[in-house]
């Protein structure tokens, strides 16, 4: 693994990449698999093969628990505001929004009010608002939900992205199903709905 290095070109020769630029050079191999989360779009449009993902942002507060008695022991749905608070150890996890805007990662602090309403109203005291931290990120989805999974239409080109709401959940299945297809074993689970291919076929 080469950690906090950034790919900054892939070539393709015919139908095959041969070579992808990194922070510490060019690699060349026999497969290649894109993982980039939103940012695959972007790569395969570049590569003239472009994939149905798109940036969907969503925010979090992680706020530290000053009173275990008030917060919450699992998870609950605010369905209100769609926001989810999930209890972290000694930390309240308060998730949730779909903003469509693109690649942007600003954190608007209108959203960060709609998360600490709902803290506060299902959990008041539950824990300390002015020692929360504030995320964004973007889930990278697909028209129909499920991700792409198998082989793009580059052909030693794989595709492991477009997980959209649930990619921490499925990062392992995703993974074993991609490294079975790429070893030419059977995955233990039908695969064929995951295809990248289903987008090519005609309706
Ligand atoms: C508020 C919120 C709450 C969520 N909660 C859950 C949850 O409870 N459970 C769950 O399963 N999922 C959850 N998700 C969804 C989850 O975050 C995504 O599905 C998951 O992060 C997708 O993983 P990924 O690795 O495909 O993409 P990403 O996590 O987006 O990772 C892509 C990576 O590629 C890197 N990258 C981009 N361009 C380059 C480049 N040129 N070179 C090198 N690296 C590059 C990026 O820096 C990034 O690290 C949540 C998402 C949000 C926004």
């Amino acid at each position: 693994f080469e950690y906090g290095s950034t790919t900054r070109k892939v070539v393709r020769n015919r139908n095959r990449l041969t070579n992808v630029l990194t922070d510490s050079g060019w690699k060349s191999a026999d497969a290649f698999v894109m993982a980039l989360g939103s940012y695959s779009a972007q790569f395969m449009r570049k590569l003239g093969r472009p994939i149905p993902v798109y940036p969907v942002k969503g925010y979090s507060i992680t706020v530290p628990i000053t009173n275990a008695e008030a917060a919450p022991v699992s998870t609950v749905m605010d369905e209100t505001y769609k926001v989810a608070i999930t209890r972290l150890g000694d930390r309240i996890r308060v998730g949730g929004t779909a903003e469509i805007s693109g690649y942007d990662l600003r954190l608007h602090e209108s959203r960060r009010r709609t998360l600490e309403h709902s803290v506060v109203d299902l959990f008041p005291g539950g824990g300390d608002l002015k020692a929360a931290s504030f995320w964004c990120g973007l889930r990278p989805m697909t028209p129909d939900g499920p991700p792409l999974v198998g082989l793009s239409e580059v052909a030693n080109l794989y595709l492991n992205t477009g997980h959209g709401t649930l990619g921490w959940t499925m990062a392992c299945g995703s993974a074993k199903v991609l490294a079975d297809i790429m070893s030419n074993r059977v995955p233990e689970i039908n695969a064929r709905d995951l295809s990248p291919e289903r987008y090519l076929k005609p309706i």
